[in-house]
């Protein structure tokens, strides 16, 4: 086992925090307390907190039955469990102390937010995200060969569906969608994140719900799936993929448009390079299908930022001038759908590197025709 990242991690924040002149930082359920320390809040009722002063030991707030799931990290904070008859707001009250402004992780359950205002009404609450946002989105070496083991997962899962060995005509969507989701844990993944099959008309819903849909032949296939693989100090890192296939053999009309939005996905790999703007790779895609006659058939963003969370930043959008920097890894998956007809979308995750670009996934681009 290498060194573990969270003391370094730990002293990046601490720098962002007396950057931003944030006192202390609060986190509670969602990503960056993982991403921090290794632990991940169970999502309930009761309160897990990490409170860190820019200057001073951190302590974690936990609920006392859920204490022996904590790995005790003596270099990182002190636990403090909290039995069934105690406060836990009035605990994190007092650590904030006399704290003048208190950064609180994004998706901390509102209820304790509101309990903290009204416990310490001097305090300045800003968002979690501006001490983490940015170092969450600059990927170590670590974190990228994380998203390289979860991605070759997944790549393995869409080369099976290329190849034709997982049935599709004769099944519904939902079969096929349940079957992804075992592969991607068979795979080593520890969770499945979602697995959208979309066939025929239902490939032109981008974020279709799988469903009693049974799969016939000379039809597109579009399957997007993804799982958390957790790292060996067990932070979970995401995959994300999207393949299409086809029923059988494919027309000519469908073959264009594919050919179309897979010189739109190379185009924006092209245009990922360090400090170009993200909205500069989604305009480098967009140009592509704009010119090809169907921008208004492509309905999102290129992409989204990937890494403890399935979507984070950095946003592939328009309007996001953010500039690439070593170590920001996302997708590239733009679309084109035609309602009532069919639809396809390419996927990959990559990280931009001093070195390069480095793909997550790296089966076949193409629109695969599948006897299966
Ligand atoms: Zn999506
Ligand atoms: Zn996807
Ligand atoms: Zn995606």
């Amino acid at each position: 086992m290498s060194a573990s990242p969270f003391t370094g991690r730990l002293a990046r924040v601490r720098e962002q925090m007396s950057a931003t002149g944030v006192d202390v930082l609060l986190l509670s359920v969602g990503a960056d307390l993982p991403w921090l320390c290794g632990y991940e809040a169970m999502p309930l009722e009761r309160l897990t907190m990490l409170v860190v002063p820019a200057d001073g030991d951190a302590t974690l707030v936990v609920p006392k039955l859920e204490a022996p799931r904590v790995v005790e990290r003596d270099d990182l904070f002190t636990l403090r469990p909290w039995g069934e008859t105690e406060h836990p707001v009035d605990i994190v009250a007092g650590l904030v102390g006399s704290a003048g402004t208190v950064a609180i992780g994004d998706t901390t359950w509102a209820r304790f937010l509101v309990e903290l205002l009204e416990a310490r009404p001097g305090v300045r609450f800003v968002r979690g995200v501006e001490v983490t946002g940015d170092l969450r989105a600059r990927k170590d070496p670590h974190e990228i060969g994380a998203l390289e083991r979860a991605g070759a997962a997944v790549d393995r899962i869409a080369v099976e569906l290329q190849r034709g060995d997982i049935a599709l005509v004769g099944r519904t969507e939902a079969e096929v969608s349940a079957e992804l989701g075992r592969r991607i844990l068979a795979e080593g993944h520890q969770r499945v994140n979602f697995a959208i099959v979309a066939a025929g008309p239902d490939a032109a819903s981008p974020h279709h719900e799988p469903g009693e849909r049974v799969i016939g032949e000379g039809e597109v296939v579009l399957c997007d799936f993804g799982g958390t693989m957790h790292d060996e100090f067990g932070v979970g890192y995401c995959s994300d993929i999207t393949r299409c296939v086809w029923t059988g053999e494919i027309p000519a009309e469908a073959a264009e448009i594919y050919g179309l939005l897979a010189g739109a996905h190379g185009a924006a790999f092209d245009a990922a390079t360090l400090g170009v703007a993200c909205e500069a790779v989604d305009a480098a895609a967009r140009a592509h299908i704009v010119d090809g006659g169907y921008g208004e058939w492509f309905v999102h963003r290129t992409g989204h930022g990937i890494g403890v969370e399935a979507h984070e930043d950095p946003y592939i959008v328009e309007g996001n001038t953010e500039p690439l920097a070593a170590g920001h890894a996302f997708s590239i998956e733009p679309g084109i759908y035609l309602p009532d007809r069919f639809g396809f979308r390419l996927e990959d995750c990559l990280a931009v590197t001093e070195e390069g670009v480095r793909p997550f996934t790296r089966c076949d681009h193409r629109l695969v025709p599948v006897d299966a």
